[in-house]
């Protein structure tokens, strides 16, 4: 979708501090982390939110764990830990209506 924010990082259209891109997604630092460590996982393919995945969006999203792994390794929490989260809808507090998985680690996180 051309307007929609992530849509637009994932083409290079605008900056982003990127840790891994590859050919079906990206994974970059949140612009306002809330812990040391927040990334974003993003499928370069336009998703709205998890309501929105079928069997064809399926695809695009197979392999995001293999995806959230190497970037834990990468900035250096793979092991202490990480928490992965999915905001969906209005209640959630998704205000990105782009899929994409949050990846909060680098100090304790409050038990859910
Ligand atoms: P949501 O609440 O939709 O699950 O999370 C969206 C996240 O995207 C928020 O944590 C917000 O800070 C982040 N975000 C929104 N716009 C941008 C942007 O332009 N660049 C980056 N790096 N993060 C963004
Ligand atoms: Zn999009």
């Amino acid at each position: 979708m051309s307007d929609c924010i992530f849509c637009r990082i994932a083409r290079g259209d605008i900056p982003a501090k990127k840790v891994i891109e590859n050919d079906r997604f990206v994974v970059f630092h949140d612009i306002s982390p809330l812990y040391k460590v927040h990334l974003l996982i993003v499928p370069k393919r336009h998703i709205a939110s998890v309501n929105e995945v079928d069997a064809a969006s399926g695809d695009a999203l197979a392999g995001i764990f293999d995806i959230a792994r190497e970037a834990a390794g990468k900035v250096g929490v793979a092991g202490n830990g990480y928490r992965l989260t999915v905001n969906t809808g209005r209640d959630a507090g998704q205000v990105v209506h782009h899929f994409h998985m949050h990846l909060l680690a680098g100090e304790s996180l409050r038990p859910l």
